[in-house]
């Protein structure tokens, strides 16, 4: 006997068929901007999914994940330290030296006192600028305009590893469009801090426009994990 989906859509195939139609996608666009998919990294974006579902898939081999809040992203790497961890959320001031100790990489760091307060010694958090690609001064990340200001203080700063610039792209605008603007302010972050090569940006509805545009991180959620549990 087989159990009924719990979805009213109906079934929705396996997680290891969608990560495969996933990678295949990822490989396709590569090769279509001649980019070589090896330069990529996908993070699997598992906020809101229970650990079962983390543990399926690092055992279809996804090693970076994603989560946007502190209490469930700490719970999650601390059940599974193995992995790479990966915080893409906005991140509050004063949780940022506890997200510190359990992620490796973190998206969103958008303003000084945020850089000001991840600062530390020891092994160094790689960490990417995020900035804000809308007009709409709540949504997360940096004006374009700060992000070089904002890129050297990350560089001055200690223990924190600026890998390159991040962005969602505006439910408003073609996403290419939007990626391409990202692009060239990746460029402008690459000339204050050369190594900062590295641009995070693609989610599930928009990844294959983000690499063409040249991002190297995608963050991707649904289109793998199928849909999210509601809110808690
Ligand atoms: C949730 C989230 C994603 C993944 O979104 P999907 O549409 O499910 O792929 C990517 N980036 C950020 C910052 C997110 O919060």
């Amino acid at each position: 006997m087989t159990e009924e989906p719990a979805r009213s859509e109906g079934r929705e195939p396996p997680l290891e068929e969608r990560l495969a139609a996933i990678r295949d996608r990822i490989e396709t666009a590569a090769q279509a901007a001649g980019r070589s998919p090896a330069e990529i990294t996908t993070v699997v974006v598992t906020k809101f999914q229970p650990l079962g579902l983390v543990r399926e898939l690092a055992a279809l081999g996804v090693r970076d994940f994603g989560e946007n809040r502190h209490q469930e992203a700490r719970d999650k790497a601390a059940a599974l330290p193995g992995l790479r961890w990966h915080f893409v959320g906005q991140l509050q001031t004063k949780k940022a030296r506890q997200v510190r100790s359990y992620a490796q990489v973190i998206h969103s760091v958008d303003r000084e006192q945020l850089v000001d307060a991840l600062a530390a010694p020891g092994v160094p958090v790689e960490v990417f600028l995020q900035v804000n690609l809308t007009d709409d001064p709540t949504r997360g990340g940096a004006a374009p305009a700060d992000a070089s200001r904002l890129a050297e203080r990350i560089l001055a700063a200690e223990g924190l590893r600026l890998l390159g610039i991040m962005a969602v792209a505006p439910l408003e605008e073609e996403p290419r469009s939007a990626f391409a603007r990202l692009r060239k302010l990746a460029e402008a972050v690459r000339s204050v801090v050369p190594s900062a090569t590295a641009i995070s940006a693609g989610m599930s509805g928009d990844f294959e426009a983000a690499i063409a545009e040249g991002a190297t991180h995608l963050r991707i959620g649904t289109a793998i994990t199928g849909s999210r549990p509601p809110r808690a």
